[in-house]
């Protein structure tokens, strides 16, 4: 155990994140994870009716402005697909990083992440310096 009590804080900045507001955050997380994963789902449902349908409208799509209008829906599925399931990742790596302790600390320079950023965005992995 760390008996290192003759080190203080070096500011006095809300820079440190105190467990209570770990456990927020995770909680926050969880809930958007949760959200991504209904969305998901709805989107694959949505893209496989879209691809029903186009199967009905026949292969002359070019000539039919309702087809192109389906694939352009479903592109447009696909597309929300790929983003919140890049964000579902992201999500999940953040709460994996909590659950090893991690979490707080930028994944590339190691220093901890400014308390506003992981408010603003509790899914991310770098801070300000490494992000941009
Ligand atoms: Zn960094």
């Amino acid at each position: 155990m760390s008996t290192q009590l003759s080190h203080p804080a070096p500011r006095p900045l809300a820079t440190k994140l105190t467990a209570a507001h770990r456990t927020k955050l995770r909680a926050r997380l969880q809930k958007e994870l949760e959200e991504a994963l209904s969305s998901q789902a709805q989107l694959r449902s949505d893209i496989a009716i879209a691809l029903e349908s186009r199967r009905g409208v026949g292969t002359d799509e070019a000539e039919d402005p309702e087809g192109s209008s389906l694939a352009f829906e479903q592109a447009q599925a696909n597309a929300m697909l790929g983003q919140s399931q890049r964000h579902a990742s992201e999500i999940s790596a953040a709460l994996a990083r909590i659950d090893a302790g991690t979490y707080g600390s930028c994944s590339t320079c190691s220093r901890p992440i400014a308390v506003g950023r992981l408010d603003a965005r509790p899914s991310t992995a770098f801070c300000i310096a490494c992000a941009s």
